[in-house]
């Protein structure tokens, strides 16, 4: 059995003292969820919401992360001061990343094996575009994002892998996939698990969805066999709707 999983990404938004009412507001709300809850803030939060979160049982990601541990990389955190100030997760290869910050399939690989030698549990996100939907390419673009994303990783620790289907176009616009077209790729993403590192460890990566996750798509996202949780962008920013998916 897997452990839903529901991430918040926090993205560029809130400042530490409201990272820390946020987290207040929700402490109360999620007491009783079954699901594992993790929160990814941006970086000048960590220290404050790690501290917050003590004895709630909600895990603490940051949203990315350089692979070497320490080094002249202006700018950049590392695994090491990640796990550091207490973070479990880390999301790695957000599509907001490869469009904006160009990030390679080729840095993921190198970010998602640094995070697992650290002790992390990378969040690792694929996802095609509206141009590539469009075209009949999501099968392949996810295909070659995971392939080239995964390749090389030592054999322990992969069931610690989570991944994070989230087409592009559903990033923020409101338009979700429908549970059954993103029940349709998570499965794919699975059997090219399967074939990578075998059936068995497959069964135990959980695959979530992302994209304009909301309380009232939730129920029928995490009724499919291959959704493990959710990736929540938007509604992860209010205690009322972030608790409301929590407790899907
Ligand atoms: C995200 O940031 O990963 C995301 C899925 O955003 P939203 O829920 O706002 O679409």
């Amino acid at each position: 059995m897997r452990r839903p999983i529901i991430a918040g990404n926090w993205k560029m938004f809130k400042t530490p003292g409201e990272a820390l009412s946020l987290i207040n507001d929700l402490k109360s709300l999620i007491s009783h969820v079954q699901a594992e809850i993790v929160v990814c803030p941006p970086f000048v939060d960590l220290p404050a919401v790690v501290v917050a979160v003590q004895d709630t049982g909600i895990k603490v990601g940051a949203q990315n992360m350089h692979w070497e541990q320490e080094g002249a990389f202006t700018g950049e955190v590392s695994p090491v001061m990640l796990a550091a100030v207490g973070c479990q997760y880390v999301i790695i290869g957000h599509s907001e990343r490869r469009q904006y910050f160009f990030e390679t399939d080729e840095a993921v690989n190198r970010k998602v094996k640094a995070a697992l030698a650290h002790g992390l549990r990378p969040i690792v996100c694929v996802g095609e575009t509206l141009a590539q939907r469009e075209a009949g390419m999501t099968g392949t673009v996810v295909e070659n994002q995971v392939r080239t994303g995964l390749t090389g990783l030592p054999q322990e620790g992969r069931e610690n892998l989570v991944l994070a289907y989230e087409p592009v176009w559903a990033i923020g616009t409101g338009k979700n996939a429908s549970a059954a077209d993103a029940e349709t790729v998570i499965a794919q993403i699975r059997a090219l698990l399967a074939d990578m590192f075998g059936a068995e460890t497959a069964a135990k990566i959980r695959i979530q969805y992302g994209g304009s996750v909301k309380p009232e798509n939730i129920q029928e996202l995490m009724a499919q066999p291959n959704i493990d949780g959710a990736l929540v962008g938007g509604a992860s920013l209010k205690a009322d709707s972030f608790s409301k998916i929590a407790g899907f």
